[in-house]
């Protein structure tokens, strides 16, 4: 399991803003067994969200875990979700990016289900689970909170030696950005938002229960404080909108195949101040033709002759350093391994400088068609294999050295 964090990559590449994660279990996130009913899953959900809610829980990283809590109840709350993430472990986020829905509906968040077009049954929980975080902040209900942006999913594709040599890539992609219109003020250009007639700006309004006051926030602005007279017609006073856009990546030295590259808060941008999400992108490996990988190690094949195998040589390999020359011992057997110290993948940060090894398969190539002096060198020799108990030594070399010089490649 690869996790690391930015600090670490920033020591140890020269990669700004990235960082590896692999899928937690969502499971595991909430602490509940596979079969857990969506009761059990809630009620976890809850426990673990007062826990770990940035407002409760300053600690750094509470804000992370509580995003992840929220993705997983996102994912297993949902039965259809759940379903797909138990076949084949895409979370909600990654089977909303991988129907190409509607990034508007996957950007409404947790907490903001139904204020933009979110799902109806969603809408009540989670209204409730908001009720119940109010009172346990003694916050209002309504107020706009901020929303971290949503996490993009892309999917590229690159080649082996790219991921084995390191490479820099720029990737287009749709993400939700600051309307360029009104800039994100929500206003139509030339108007400025004015007063919340209902809270008179304050964003906040006291309500008296018995002897105490409780302050809660204006339900007409969401706190705000205003009101928009104009919206802008752009994003219809969202002050967000739906944007091409393009980012240059560092692909790290030794990223395999289904592995994921995590570009901190280049996802879609948050809401009333809240952080940016990120871009993920899941990295597809194509397989080369000499290289395969296993683990750091490069694992190649070597194709020799049977007088190769069976005198021994030198032969020259293929390396990423360059053409290399090995030592084929004499009595060489078919699959024999060789390896070939420091010469693999260089290792993901932060044990960038150590490298895997290769290994090289001895093939050994039994020739299919022969010519006739082939041939007839193979029956002597097998005419002096029948006869070896008469201890014709000397012939049996000169044998082997004839069968050297014509199978010599
Ligand atoms: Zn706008
Ligand atoms: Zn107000």
């Amino acid at each position: 399991m690869q996790f690391l964090t930015r600090n670490v990559l920033k020591r140890f590449t020269n990669v700004p803003f990235l960082s590896f994660s692999s899928k937690k279990d969502l499971y595991e996130l909430l602490g509940v067994p596979r079969n857990a009913s969506q009761n059990d899953i809630k009620k976890a959900y809850y426990g673990l969200a007062k826990k770990y809610h940035p407002d409760a829980n300053p600690s750094k990283d509470a804000k992370e875990k509580f995003a992840e809590i929220n993705n997983a109840y996102e994912t297993l709350s949902d039965d259809n979700k759940r379903k797909v993430y138990d076949q084949v472990g895409m979370t909600g986020d990654e089977q909303d990016q991988a129907g190409a829905q509607d990034p508007f509906a996957a950007y409404s968040s947790f907490f903001r289900q139904g204020a933009r077009g979110g799902k109806a049954q969603d809408f009540q929980f989670d209204e409730s689970i908001f009720g119940d975080f109010a009172s346990f902040f003694n916050m209002g209900g309504e107020s706009e909170r901020q929303i971290k942006g949503a996490d993009i999913f892309i999917q590229l594709e690159i080649s082996f030696m790219d991921s084995v040599n390191g490479a820099q890539q720029t990737i287009q992609f749709e993400k939700i950005g600051v309307c360029s219109t009104c800039n994100g003020t929500k206003c139509k250009p030339g108007t400025a938002p004015g007063r919340c007639t209902n809270c008179g700006g304050r964003g906040s309004i006291n309500y008296r229960q018995g002897a105490m006051t409780i302050q809660m926030a204006c339900t007409k602005c969401r706190g705000t404080g205003v009101s928009i007279k104009n919206p802008c017609t752009t994003c219809k006073g969202a002050g967000i909108q739906k944007q091409a856009t393009s980012e240059a990546v560092n692909i790290p030295k030794g990223i395999a195949d289904g592995q994921n590259l995590r570009v901190t808060g280049k996802g879609n941008v948050g809401e009333n101040g809240g952080k940016a999400g990120d871009l993920i992108i899941k990295v597809q490996v194509k397989p080369d033709s000499y290289y395969k990988r296993d683990g750091y190690d490069l694992i190649t094949n070597a194709y020799i002759s049977v007088a190769q195998a069976v005198l021994g040589d030198q032969v020259k390999i293929k390396t990423l350093n360059g053409e290399q020359q090995i030592s084929i011992k004499p009595g060489s057997q078919d699959g024999e391994k060789i390896r070939l110290s420091g010469l693999g993948i260089t290792k993901l940060a932060p044990n960038s400088n150590q490298r895997g090894d290769q290994v090289v398969n001895l093939k050994i190539q039994i020739p299919t068609k022969l010519t006739e002096q082939q041939k007839q060198l193979f029956e002597e020799l097998a005419k002096l294999e029948k006869g070896e108990t008469q201890g014709q030594s000397s012939a049996h070399e000169g044998v082997f050295e004839k069968v050297k010089n014509i199978f010599h490649k």
